[in-house]
């Protein structure tokens, strides 16, 4: 927070009345790629942030600039923000958020803005949600809309839909903006609903790991569009609006009228991954975070084997880190590189960490980065 007060007043001398804010990064417990099939997700927020400092300003522009960008300072005339133009620059993630207002009849003006994140680009950790987020809710509050969060994750989400061109679903957004402090967000994403359920890996003798593969394959964007695409062929192919109108007893009779093996194991993970998401549920319900690591680690086999969406690094981090002692482990995000996220005993952690390292020296791969994460506290001014 201070890095981006400092770069703010470094930037804009002239500002007055400047207002922090800030957005967590998020890891997803379980629930991969259901979210834009209309189904379950479980993320939570983690300790990680994107911060950001505004003011309002009289010039009717948006002039933006970021720590993790040094000396790009990006500008552009209210009037003139539109997504024919976008581009593929950073800067689209926060120009598209006040596009997003503006195009939904809210009022914006000249604004600036400093960010700085401990949010790592590209991990699979939503950088990007956190960005959007954190200026969503300055945007917000700086032109007098006192927007819920749940409001802001939407506009974030059409930010990144329409504005910077990625046909993301809700979920990063849903749950930067509005997690809870020692909990998950269950996101029923068909149903529109939001619950928070406590999740306390600690008090259970746990800890959450995030290993962050560091490959990001440049296939992800391009796959992430198809297995969009694969659903919604499915679903149509089936009569149904979503895959989610599959329940899991219907599965192998939905199964039965679909000719493509391909689109039989898309239709597969998306509804198997819905159970495991109803079931980590119960689980944290009634047993506590000790009962859920296998689902966890069912749902890696799932996303690797019948989605396709995993990839070499992944894959090792995800048997090492077993091997190693923790109770589950999958690949966390998109897919393609990212991160892994690991469910572990406090007396393994030392061991899961260090086979793990020991795993990508062996296959000659860049060592991963290992984080400890706890379920922290989604948007809010500072
Ligand atoms: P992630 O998994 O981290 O969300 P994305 O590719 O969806 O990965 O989003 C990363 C992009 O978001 C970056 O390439 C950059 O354009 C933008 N971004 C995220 N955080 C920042 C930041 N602190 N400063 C500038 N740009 C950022
Ligand atoms: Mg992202």
């Amino acid at each position: 927070m201070t890095e981006a007060i400092d770069l703010f007043h470094r930037t804009f001398p002239e500002a007055i009345g400047a207002q922090a804010f800030s957005a967590p990064g998020r890891v997803n417990l379980i629930g991969e790629h259901t979210d834009y099939n209309n189904g379950l997700v479980l993320p939570f927020a983690i300790d990680a942030r994107t911060h950001v400092v505004v003011a309002r300003n009289e010039l009717r522009t948006v002039r933006v600039v970021s720590a993790q960008r040094p000396d790009e300072i990006r500008t552009i005339a209210v009037d003139r923000i539109d997504p024919e133009t976008a581009g593929s620059d950073w800067s689209a993630y926060v120009f598209g958020v006040l596009w997003a207002f503006a195009d939904s009849g809210r009022e914006v003006g000249g604004i600036d803005l400093a960010i700085s994140s401990t949010v790592p680009v590209g991990a699979g950790l939503s950088s990007s949600a956190a960005l959007e987020c954190a200026v969503g809710l300055a945007v917000s509050t700086v032109f007098g809309h006192d927007l819920s969060l749940d409001q802001i994750a939407r506009l974030a989400q059409r930010a990144e839909n329409d504005y910077v061109g990625m046909p993301c679903g809700l979920m990063d957004q849903m749950a930067s903006a509005t997690c809870e402090q020692g909990n998950v967000l269950f996101f029923d994403v068909g149903a529109d609903t939001c619950e928070n359920i406590p999740f306390d890996p600690e008090s259970d003798g746990l800890s959450v790991l995030v290993i962050d593969t560091r490959a990001h394959h440049s296939l992800a964007d391009g796959e992430y569009a198809k297995r969009r695409a694969s659903c919604e062929q499915a679903a149509a192919t089936l009569g149904i609006e979503s895959l989610r109108d599959i329940t899991f007893d219907g599965l192998d009779a939905a199964l039965a009228r679909l000719d493509d093996a391909l689109l039989r194991r898309r239709v597969r993970h998306i509804v198997t991954e819905n159970r495991r998401v109803e079931r980590v549920v119960e689980q944290l319900r009634h047993a506590g975070a000790i009962a859920i690591g296998p689902d966890l680690t069912a749902s890696h086999v799932s996303l690797r084997d019948d989605f396709e969406v995993s990839c070499l690094e992944l894959d090792v981090a995800v048997d090492a880190a077993l091997t190693a002692g923790a109770l589950g482990a999958r690949m966390t995000g998109g897919g393609f590189g990212g991160s892994v996220v690991a469910l572990v005993p406090h007396s393994a952690k030392d061991r899961v960490s260090s086979q793990v390292l020991a795993a990508f020296a062996a296959r000659s791969l860049t060592a991963p980065v290992i984080r400890t994460v706890t379920p922290a506290q989604g948007a809010r001014r500072d």
